[in-house]
């Protein structure tokens, strides 16, 4: 039995899967951190979709458009897609090309694709699927506190004796983590939940916030502005760390209690308890995930609980902190290896010179310095953009408005597909890549709380299929050899990693794969012995004074409200058993427990139009139907239905809207217009 890592959440959970005859048979969990010896139903039963029929087993060509694809030899292929990518770059420069490394694979093969998009195509234009969820927290961290990650380790759970938990469903989307938050809180700590839904999470929370989707940034604001007129606030620590504070404590005029009530639907008593609850608990941790960011004002919502962290002192300490959940395995780690258009690797800024210098040095080649384009934008910008080059990613299952997406893709003259996985996507490819899975290769990940831990290889990728790093380095030599520049040939992740060290010293220099055998290390680890920094910020932050900004989160309503037609709001999102869009939980065992789309529908809701529990419905909306499993259930509140967004055959993405943030370009999946038909 070998150690690695699990390949879903960001938890991390360190599993020993046991393969016998080329099957994993059955999953261990070690004594180690993060999960110490617990898995949750993914980790423990989840991890065979690599022995899918659906594997992507030799290289497949697509010679014209209208052409089938056909099988091609990785010599065949690799030319190909090159010969494809230079032509473009001949014909429309850098901006032509986007390159979406993924936040499945390994830092190693992050690092190589951004360093692909970056030093041999010269664009920026690179990015992953954390624009679709944490761009929002990213964007709001960065700029207050100059850093985009959890600010403390998930240990400090049994430290915390108050969670704020927002948006997170926790139970099903980091499931490890909310077991020890709610053994956490039997031992007598406090939770206090701001969700629609009646989760797991606010089951066992304190006080419970059954907020409107959509209006969490009001209830912040409005806590916030309520503390300041109590006098509930840290003064020492505001004058000291912050700056930003007047021009702040000015935009919360219009939140008060009254009218935080009457836009969230939450009394106000309860808005007032929980701000006091969480001013005056000195370690009070604020936890949140999706239900913050996927709105058209996530980057505002997130705002608003940094604003509130740093009002009440509560950043730098032990037990409390700003954590966002991260999603995907190593999402975590894409952010942290670049995988981003306005940041190189340790997110240096690609606008400023220090940085830009920094890596023309290391890599030997000249580097653009405009930022490139993010996800959401190179979609909206085809067929300007020619060519995508897309590592590890469904877009027509996760990107909002399906049917939108379909077009573009369609309107795209070319398309690298690289998976382990055939998905929605692969149709629509150029070139197939085939992909080895986590545990057909080495490697490392990031976890959510910034633990680098390894992957090991336990089998070898079944078919022609070749791990990520391996095809991205003989793109990257056909590239090279075309464009006259450097690109060294890595013998393996562990080489690529030694790179990563010496471009980012600051943040993993003292992370090496030998100390990486017994246990995972947190960034950052600027040196060999450096125990890896647990809590951040605890003297400094990372902006140019070194003190935390406050800035104004202004409330706006969501870009689709209720209608006559479409009277019910949409509120997209996951369930315990499956993971994002699909492609490796709907292709394990796990898809016997939960095998279809079963939409969430209030018992008002359900009675007004006649529907009974487990019959057969549609979602309409705007954009189209899909046809689902009414889960007649009061865990969704009257108006709002809830669909989890794993069915490719029933995309909830059909029906949401491309309605973005202004700042993260994140899409609003949270709140669309609906109604629902009974389907017979
Ligand atoms: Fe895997 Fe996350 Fe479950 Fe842990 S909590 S076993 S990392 S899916």
């Amino acid at each position: 039995m070998m150690r690695t890592t699990c390949p879903y959440c960001g938890v991390g959970c360190q599993v020993e899967p046991e393969v016998r005859e080329g099957r994993v048979v059955r999953v261990l969990a070690p004594d180690l951190p993060p999960n110490h010896g617990a898995l949750c139903v993914k980790g423990r039963f989840g991890l065979d979709f690599p022995f899918s029929g659906k594997r992507l087993l030799y290289p497949m060509v697509r010679e014209r458009k209208g052409a089938p694809l056909r099988r091609a030899t990785w010599e065949e292929a690799l030319d190909f897609a090159a010969g494809k990518l230079l032509e473009v770059l001949r014909r429309k420069g850098p901006g032509g090309i986007a390159v979406f490394p993924s936040a499945k694979t390994t830092n190693e093969e992050v690092y190589l694709a951004q360093k692909l998009a970056r030093a041999l195509l010269s664009t920026h234009n690179v990015d992953h699927c954390s624009r679709l969820c944490h761009s929002s927290s990213t964007a709001a961290l960065s700029r207050s506190l100059g850093g985009a990650s959890m600010t403390n380790p998930i240990e400090d759970v049994w430290k915390t004796d108050l969670f704020l938990v927002v948006g997170s469903n926790t139970t099903e989307t980091h499931p490890v983590i909310a077991a020890m938050i709610k053994k956490r809180v039997r031992q007598g700590a406090r939770m206090i939940v701001v969700d629609p839904r009646y989760t797991g999470m606010a089951e066992a929370a304190t006080l419970w916030l059954r907020v409107r989707p959509g209006t969490d940034v009001f209830l912040l604001n409005a806590m916030a502005r309520y503390l300041l007129e109590e006098g509930l606030w840290d003064r020492a620590y505001v004058e000291a760390r912050t700056e930003g504070f007047a021009e702040w404590r000015a935009s919360l005029e219009g939140y008060t209690l009254e009218a935080a009530q009457e836009v969230t639907g939450v009394p106000k008593e309860g808005i007032a308890e929980a701000a006091r609850l969480y001013a005056t608990t000195e370690r009070a941790g604020a936890y949140w995930a999706m239900g913050v960011t996927q709105h058209t004002k996530g980057t505002a919502t997130a705002q608003a609980l940094v604003n509130l962290a740093l009002l009440t002192g509560k950043v730098g300490k032990e037990g409390a902190g700003l954590n966002p959940l991260r999603g995907q395995n190593n999402v975590q780690g894409a952010g942290d290896m670049g995988a981003l258009p306005d940041v190189y690797p340790g997110y240096l800024r690609v606008a400023e010179e220090g940085p830009r210098r920094r890596f023309e040095a290391l890599w030997g080649v000249p580097l653009p310095e405009a930022p490139g384009l993010r996800m959401t934008e190179v979609f909206a910008a085809i067929p300007e953009v020619e060519a995508i080059y897309l590592i590890g990613e469904d877009p027509v299952t996760s990107e909002p408005y399906q049917d939108h997406v379909k077009e573009k893709l369609l309107a795209l003259p070319f398309l690298v597909v690289q998976d382990i996985l055939e998905n929605e996507t692969t149709p629509f490819a150029d070139v197939v890549l085939p992909a080895a899975s986590f545990l057909e290769k080495e490697g490392t990940f990031t976890n959510t709380d910034r633990r680098v831990q390894r992957v090991r290889k336990l089998l070898d990728p079944p078919g022609e299929a070749r791990p990520d790093w391996w095809i991205t380095q003989e793109l990257g030599k056909r590239l090279a050899q075309a464009l006259g520049r450097p690109w060294p040939t890595y013998p393996g992740p562990e080489t690529i990693w030694e790179e990563v060290r010496r471009a980012i010293p600051e943040m993993v220099g003292g992370i090496s794969y030998a100390r990486l055998e017994a246990q995972g290390v947190r960034w950052p680890c600027p040196e060999e012995g450096h125990p890896g920094e647990a809590v951040l910020f605890r003297e400094g932050f990372n902006t140019p004074t070194g003190k935390a900004r406050f800035f104004p989160a202004p409330y706006t309503p969501p870009a689709e409200t209720p209608s006559p037609d479409y009277p019910l709001t949409l509120s997209t999102g996951r369930v315990l058993f499956h993971w994002h869009g699909g492609t490796l939980s709907r292709n394990s065992q796990l898809n016997q427990a939960y095998p279809e789309l079963k939409v969430e529908v209030n018992p008002i809701d359900a009675k007004r139009l006649g529907l009974e529990d487990g019959e057969p419905v549609y979602v309409v909306s705007r954009r189209g139907r899909i046809r689902a499993r009414a889960w007649v259930t009061e865990r969704t509140p009257e108006g709002v239905v809830y669909a989890p967004f794993h069915f490719a055959e029933a995309p909830a993405n059909r029906l949401t809207l491309d309605a973005l943030d202004p700042v993260s370009r994140i899409p609003e999946y949270k709140v669309s217009a609906v109604r629902l038909e009974k389907a017979d």
